[in-house]
């Protein structure tokens, strides 16, 4: 397999454990991967991603760096939080979306001090393209983007290793369940589980209405190009939880983190892992799950996203 370079820059690897109480109220044996505790802001799985773009970057000789999401994008905080860390400029285009408050990973940023700008629109090819170019220009030297989520070829790499990691501690798992927000760590996840962990089968609860079948599809298969695997394109798991929409809060992802939290004291959000973890309690529920079954659920942060809420909209 060919090799990428990589940046340290979190604390690896995660801590992994059995949620006795989760388990006992699902009938099934859940299991949780903390990669919200990986040492860089709130966590997640951006800082993953980063390692391989931030090493990708520099090593083409960029110390500027632009990135793009929603306003309260975990991806771009941590984009601007890795960069800081690495003492290269980072610089953040946000959609609008008729935010007005500085709230959640906005608080975050504005700590930070970084270059935030909003663009009022509904296009990260117009953001990544036409706005990109014009910062560029405004800077005078050349800018390294990174597509919305990080979710690009180098950027799901990060989650081979998270999949090769856990795969170092000897657990075997039957599945493993993370959220699909850009499809980069659904892609790097599956990829990872045929590699590392044949026979365990990966589920990833939409929270967003894009065609990830597709989406993913092309991502694993440019990894497969970039990586010279030899490999065929595993089956992925890809149902929809995004309830009323993308970043909206849903009912069964409100009691999904009402649930984590309250049984095992451990806090996941309304946007990404809610949903996803609500995905795996419908799943329980139908009894796709046996008694004796091994889920693995990979948290993949969004905590600064959560206290972005305003309380109202949590409690529907
Ligand atoms: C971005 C994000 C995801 C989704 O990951 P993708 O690679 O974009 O699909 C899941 N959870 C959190 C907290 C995120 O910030």
């Amino acid at each position: 397999m060919k090799q990428f370079d990589k940046i340290n820059l979190g604390l690896f690897p995660t801590p992994m454990y059995r949620l006795n109480n989760i388990s006992e109220l699902l009938g099934t044996n859940v299991w949780i991967k903390r990669d919200d505790m990986n040492g860089i802001a709130l966590g997640g799985n951006k800082v993953r991603k980063l390692q391989y773009l931030l090493a990708d970057a520099k090593n083409k000789g960029y110390d500027l760096v632009a990135t793009t999401g929603g306003a309260q994008s975990n991806h771009a905080m941590l984009t601007a939080a890795c960069c800081n860390k690495l003492g290269m400029e980072p610089i953040l285009v946000l959609k609008k979306r008729g935010v007005t408050e500085c709230k959640g990973n906005l608080i975050l940023n504005k700590l930070m001090g970084t270059d935030v700008r909003f663009i009022d629109t509904d296009s990260y090819d117009y953001i990544t393209g036409a706005v990109m170019d014009e910062v560029e220009k405004e800077k005078g030297r050349p800018l390294y983007r990174i597509p919305c989520g990080g979710s690009n070829a180098i950027g799901s790499l990060g989650y081979l290793d998270c999949i090769k990691e856990i795969a170092e501690t000897g657990e075997k798992f039957d599945y493993i369940v993370t959220a699909c927000g850009s499809g980069g760590t659904t892609a790097g996840t599956a990829l990872g589980a045929k590699l590392y962990m044949p026979g365990t089968k990966v589920i990833s609860p939409m929270v967003d209405e894009d065609d990830f079948d597709t989406i993913v599809h092309r991502l694993m298969e440019q990894v497969i190009d970039e990586l010279e695997l030899d490999i065929d394109i595993p089956e992925v798991d890809l149902f929809p939880m995004w309830g009323p929409g993308y970043a909206i809060p849903s009912e069964e992802g409100n009691e999904a983190i009402s649930m984590l939290m309250k049984n095992e004291g451990i806090v996941i959000d309304t946007c990404y892992t809610g949903k996803a973890f609500a995905g795996l309690i419908k799943r329980a529920r139908e009894g796709f799950f046996k008694p004796e079954d091994k889920v693995l659920f990979i948290h993949t942060g969004g905590a600064g996203g959560l206290f972005s809420q305003d309380w109202e909209h949590m409690s529907l």
